[in-house]
């Protein structure tokens, strides 16, 4: 599993989330624990939804 944001294989990490995409509920968001502290912006890559 890769961070959504910055790629990063999380799967070594201890602090992520995975959600699903609010818009669609399709997609699976991934975020390492850095993503999430720097809020940087997501897209799903299946309806585009760009969220924080
Ligand atoms: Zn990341
Ligand atoms: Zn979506």
């Amino acid at each position: 599993m890769r961070c959504t944001n910055c790629g990063k294989n999380i799967e070594a990490e201890d602090n992520w989330v995975e959600f699903s995409c609010p818009k669609c509920g399709k997609t699976k968001i991934v975020r390492c624990e850095k993503c999430k502290k720097l809020e940087n912006t997501y897209k799903c890559a299946d309806c585009g939804f760009v969220g924080p």
